[in-house]
């Protein structure tokens, strides 16, 4: 099987307390994992793991709570998550509107498709927190990224 940088998936999950469900249906734009630090303090580890896919393959069910923040690059960063349990569900970057980046974990149990390509923001990356060494380094967004 050859991995494919832009899976298609079909997804359908609820967060811990039933609250929100999310269901994803199309292609990944992207997969990464981020080591910044605000991804540290929003999952309580070393990095999120992410998946980028178009807004409209994202629907949602039920009212997230959100918090948004301005991004080192100017860009205002919200993430959403459920206000009942506090599970994440995805984000998006007022530089990147038409994308949502899934929190991959939102679908325990159904990510064999997850296959991350990079570690952006390697910068913040801790010693402890373990990352495969054949991902590509970013110190902080990738190269190519605005
Ligand atoms: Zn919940
Ligand atoms: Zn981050």
């Amino acid at each position: 099987m050859t991995a494919t940088n832009r899976p298609t998936v079909k997804l359908a999950a609820s967060c811990a307390c039933g609250a929100i469900a999310m269901a994803v249906e199309g292609q990944v734009v992207s997969m990464l994992l981020c080591s910044c630090l605000d991804c540290q303090r929003a999952t309580g580890s070393g990095h999120s793991t992410v998946a980028l896919v178009p807004a409209t393959a994202l629907g949602v069910t039920g009212t997230p709570k959100s918090a948004a923040r301005t991004a080192d690059s100017g860009a205002t960063f919200t993430r959403h998550f459920c206000g009942e349990c506090g599970t994440p569900l995805y984000g998006q970057s007022s530089r990147a509107p038409d994308l949502r980046m899934l929190a991959v974990g939102f679908f325990a149990g159904q990510t064999d498709w997850f296959a991350p390509r990079q570690l952006i923001f390697a910068r913040s990356q801790q010693a402890w927190d373990l990352v495969s060494d054949h991902l590509a380094r970013h110190q902080r967004y990738r190269d190519s990224e605005p």
